[in-house]
């Protein structure tokens, strides 16, 4: 959003934005006028082209092309942004509020499922033949732990039953990449499989598929 900011000052001159609504008066290397936030009859507001600014020396207003517009049209600064973007011909980076909120119900679905995996290794099924098994391996507990190293027993319904029974919906769990939509029987991850993380202690952001 800054670039876009930065942008639109580079592209839309103060002097020319202010003399669309103000009569501008040259004044040396400025501009001045009567002030259109306060009543005077001597021209105390200066506008400057070579710092972008405009400032009024009577009621002591002042700001950018910005502040010039969210004064006169009493606009909220994003209003004003989305004015200048189009006056300036820039697009906005646009803001999706749905998608993003997708995103964060996969990541939760996720974070969910790894939690789910780590329980069956440390207190389910997994608990006496994997956990051994990487015990053997010469992992630690901690390591484990960190590399969120965990098992998924036999069968597909586990998970699913497992995130249905918490409220979410069969479209938000194919969303994850965790089942296959053509064939829902097959996991998309190996049943038995060991499974990590893609980070030490972070946030479970996918799954490797098989
Ligand atoms: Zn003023």
């Amino acid at each position: 959003m800054n670039s876009a900011v930065e942008e639109i000052k580079s592209r839309i001159n103060v002097v020319d934005l202010v003399g669309d609504y103000i009569k501008l008066q040259k004044a040396g290397a400025n501009f001045r006028a009567c002030c259109p936030f306060h009543n005077e009859k001597t021209p105390s507001f200066m506008v400057s082209e070579e710092k972008q600014i405009w400032h009024c020396f009577g009621c002591g207003k002042g700001g950018d092309v910005f502040g010039f517009l969210m004064e006169l049209e009493g606009l909220e600064f994003k209003e004003v942004l989305k004015i200048l973007a189009d006056k300036a011909g820039i697009q906005l980076p646009e803001y999706n509020p749905q998608k993003a909120s997708s995103k964060n119900k996969t990541l939760e679905i996720l974070e969910l499922v790894t939690k789910f995996y780590e329980k069956q290794l440390w207190d389910g099924s997994g608990k006496d033949k994997i956990l051994k098994y990487l015990h053997d391996r010469q992992l630690k507990d901690e390591s484990i732990k960190d590399f969120r190293l965990g098992y998924a027993p036999d069968g597909w319904r586990n998970i699913l039953k497992f995130l249905l029974d918490r409220g979410y919906k069969a479209e938000e769990i194919m969303e994850t990449g965790l089942l296959v939509e053509k064939n829902p029987k097959s996991e998309a991850l190996n049943p038995k499989q060991i499974q990590n993380s893609n980070g030490q202690n972070s946030k479970v952001t996918s799954y490797e598929l098989p």
